[in-house]
């Protein structure tokens, strides 16, 4: 049975910025958490960040911002020596930089994974870290751009398939392809 990784955050877990959760309510969802699939974890908090924190997105040029897998793999190999001038970063509202500890969540998301042989991901829409396909730009106004989270991107980089939890039967379908 194929094990499943998702946002802390959906399984009712208040790790969100705000202090709150996003408990995903679905037959779907449900039947895999019976079925114990889930592996879950929350980024942010793997990373080293508090809750609450501050709300934060990821401040990048567009055309760097569209393809993020391979900029979020470079952040990731210079996470020792982050250069000052790298392309994508996260900020938060306050203009604090948190892409150091963005990138360690996403490593530790992608460590679990691979400890679990995990293929599959259920990630929070539009989140900085697990969004998928539609992330803020950067401006803190609500305005959604083609872009993944950085967590998001490193585990599609590495071959998981990242679903949102608005892509719940497209996850089912593809459990059924791969038999499990
Ligand atoms: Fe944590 Fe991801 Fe949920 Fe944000 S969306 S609270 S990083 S699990």
């Amino acid at each position: 049975m194929e094990k499943i990784l998702v946002s802390a955050c959906l399984l009712g877990e208040a790790v969100r910025y705000d202090g709150k959760d996003n408990l995903l309510d679905s037959p779907l969802w449900q039947g895999w958490q019976q079925q114990g699939r889930f592996v879950s974890i929350c980024p942010e908090c793997a990373g080293g960040l508090p809750t609450p924190r501050p709300a934060a997105e990821i401040v990048s040029p567009p055309a760097e911002i569209r393809r993020p897998p391979a900029e979020i793999s470079r952040l990731s190999a210079e996470m020792q020596t982050p250069d000052p001038k790298q392309a994508i970063r996260v900020v938060t509202v306050t203009g604090e930089d948190v892409t150091a500890p963005f990138v360690r969540g996403a490593e530790a998301a992608l460590k679990l994974a691979r400890e679990a042989n995990i293929r599959f991901a259920i990630l929070k829409a539009r989140s900085p870290s697990c969004g998928k396909g539609l992330i803020y730009d950067g401006s803190f106004s609500r305005t959604l751009i083609d872009g993944d989270g950085i967590t998001a991107a490193l585990l599609s980089q590495h071959g998981i398939e990242v679903f949102t939890e608005h892509q719940l039967p497209q996850l089912a379908k593809r459990l059924a392809e791969v038999g499990s």
